[in-house]
C-alpha cells in the first residue's frame, strides 16, 4: 500500500515521522559516504568505449589527400562535416567542425554578435541600450552564467514537456531588446524535455521585433537516447529558412558525450550566411582546428551509422543508472507528495522538484552526509530558483552501486527536509 501524503499526517504522526527521518539521516552520516552527483560527466566505463581513438588516426591524410598535421581548413575536415551533416539533418556546407568544445562556439557566436552584429543586425548588440535573452527554466547553468558575464538581462520562461512555453515567448519577442533564446531541444538539461515539431515551428516562424533574433539551439544531447524510442531532433534550420528567417537558428553539437568529454569535436550548423559570418570572424582567431583529432573521429566512427551504433553502447551503461535513480525515489517517496521527478528518455539528467522552500536544505543535508549535489537554484538565471524546489541530479559518473547508495541517501534528505518544513522545525 502506498505511503500517506506527508501533509495528511496529524501533528503527533508528523513528529514521529520527523524523528524516524532524523535517525535515518544520522545512520546515513555514519556511513561516511563520499559521492558526487553534481555534473553530467561520462563515467570511466563510457570513456573506455572510445579508447581506440588513442591509437588513431592511421596515417595522416584524409580521403581528399589533406595532410591533417598541418595548418588550414578552418571549417573542418569535409568527411567529418558530411557525417555530422547527415546526423543533424543539414547540408555539409552548413556545418563547421571546430575544436573540442561547443560551449566555446556558443561563446564565440555571442561575442561576435556583441562586437560586430550578425548578418542581419542593424548594429552590434553592444550598441543596443539593453540586450535581453529568454531563458527557459530549469535550464543549463553554463548558458546563464555566460550571459551573466556580459551583463545580458535574462528573462525566465517555463520549460514545458514539449519545449519552452511558447505563449510566453511570443509575447516577449515583441520587445526589440530581446535578442535571443536558449534551447536544448533534445533531452534538455536538466528536464529531459524534447522540443516538439509544433513548438519549433512557432519558434522558427514567429515575428520578432529584433530583426537579428537568434535561437541558440544547443543540441548537446541529440543522439543520447536512454530507450529504444529514439527522439528525432526537429530540423530547426529548414523550418527557419522555410518561414523566411534563415539566420535565426544557430545549432550546436559535439562529441563530448560521445567520445571523450575533454577531447571531442564540436560542431556549428546554420545557414550559409551564418557559417560565412562565423568563419569571417574566426579567421582572426585560428589558422585551423585540430584536424588530427577530426580524422581520428572519422576513422573511429566510420559513418553516421557508426555514431548511432556507438551511442547504443552508452545507453547500455547509462540506462541502469537512470533506472536506479527512479527506483530509489519511487521506493522512498511514492505517495508522500513531497517531490516529483522526471523520467527522461535521453540525456544526462534527472530533474527533481522537492517541496517548495526545501531544495537548499536538501542539498545542505546531502552535503552533510557526503553526497555532493548541484547547488539548489543552479538551473536558474543568477542561481535564483524563486520556489527553491529544483535539484538537478547527474547520475552518469558514479558506478551503479554508488548511484543506488547516493539516491537512497538523497531520498532520506528529501523526506527529512519536508518533515522539518511541515512541522515547522526547519533548520
Ligand atoms: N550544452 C549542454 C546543454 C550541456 O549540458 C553541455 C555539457 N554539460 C555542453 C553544452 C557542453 O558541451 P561541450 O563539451 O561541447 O562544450
Amino acid at each position: 500500500t502506498a505511503a500517506a501524503p506527508l501533509s495528511s499526517l496529524s501533528p503527533a504522526e508528523l513528529e514521529t515521522f520527523l524523528e524516524t527521518q532524523r535517525t535515518a539521516y544520522a545512520d546515513l552520516q555514519a556511513h561516511g559516504l563520499k559521492l558526487d552527483l553534481t555534473r553530467g560527466k561520462p563515467s570511466v566505463e563510457q570513456l573506455d568505449l572510445s579508447n581506440e581513438l588513442l591509437e588513431l588516426p592511421k596515417g595522416h591524410k584524409d580521403s581528399g589527400g589533406v595532410d591533417v598535421r598541418n595548418y588550414g581548413g578552418l571549417s573542418g575536415l569535409t568527411e567529418l562535416r558530411e557525417m555530422f551533416a547527415n546526423l543533424l539533418w543539414v547540408e555539409t556546407e552548413q556545418v563547421i567542425a571546430g575544436g573540442n568544445s561547443s560551449l566555446t562556439m556558443m561563446h564565440d557566436c555571442l561575442v561576435q554578435l556583441f562586437l560586430h552584429g550578425g548578418p542581419d543586425s542593424p548594429r552590434p548588440w553592444s550598441k543596443e541600450e539593453t540586450v535581453k535573452f529568454i531563458c527557459p527554466v530549469p535550464g543549463y547553468d553554463r548558458h546563464f552564467t555566460m550571459l551573466g558575464n556580459y551583463g545580458i538581462e535574462m528573462i525566465p520562461v517555463p520549460m514545458n514537456e514539449d519545449g519552452p512555453d511558447i505563449a510566453a515567448v511570443r509575447e516577449l519577442v515583441t520587445d526589440p531588446a530581446v535578442k535571443g533564446i536558449w534551447i536544448v531541444p533534445t533531452y534538455a538539461n536538466p528536464s529531459g524535455a524534447v522540443c516538439s515539431q509544433e513548438v519549433a515551428t512557432e519558434l522558427a516562424s514567429m515575428e520578432t521585433a529584433a530583426p537579428d533574433f537568434r535561437i541558440f539551439w544547443d543540441n548537446a544531447y541529440a543522439f543520447h537516447h536512454l530507450t529504444e524510442d529514439e527522439a528525432k531532433s526537429v530540423d530547426i534550420i529548414t523550418l527557419a529558412s522555410g518561414s523566411g528567417h534563415p539566420n535565426r537558428p544557430l545549432m550546436f553539437a559535439s562529441t563530448s558525450k560521445i567520445t571523450f568529454a575533454g577531447a571531442g569535436v564540436a560542431f556549428l550548423a546554420a545557414s550559409k550566411a551564418n557559417v560565412d559570418w562565423y568563419l569571417a570572424n574566426q579567421q582572426f582567431a585560428s589558422i585551423g582546428p585540430d584536424k588530427v583529432n577530426q580524422l581520428r573521429h572519422v576513422q573511429f566512427f566510420g559513418s553516421a551509422d557508426g555514431v548511432r551504433e556507438h551511442m547504443r553502447k552508452h545507453r547500455d551503461i547509462l540506462a541502469p543508472k537512470f533506472a536506479a535513480v527512479d527506483a530509489a525515489l519511487e521506493s522512498a517517496l511514492a505517495g508522500r507528495e513531497v517531490a516529483t521527478w522526471s523520467k527522461p528518455s535521453g540525456g544526462y539528467f534527472v530533474n527533481l522538484d522537492v517541496l517548495d522552500g526545501t531544495a537548499s536544505r536538501v542539498v545542505e543535508l546531502a552535503k552533510g552526509a557526503g553526497i555532493a549535489l548541484t547547488p539548489a537554484g543552479a538551473s536558474f538565471p543568477h542561481g535564483n530558483d524563486p520556489r527553491d524546489r529544483n535539484i538537478r541530479l547527474a547520475p552518469s559518473f558514479p558506478v551503479l552501486a554508488e548511484v543506488e547508495t547516493a539516491m537512497a541517501g538523497v531520498a532520506t534528505c528529501v523526506l527529512l527536509a519536508a518533515a522539518e518544513k511541515l512541522s515547522g522545525a526547519q533548520g
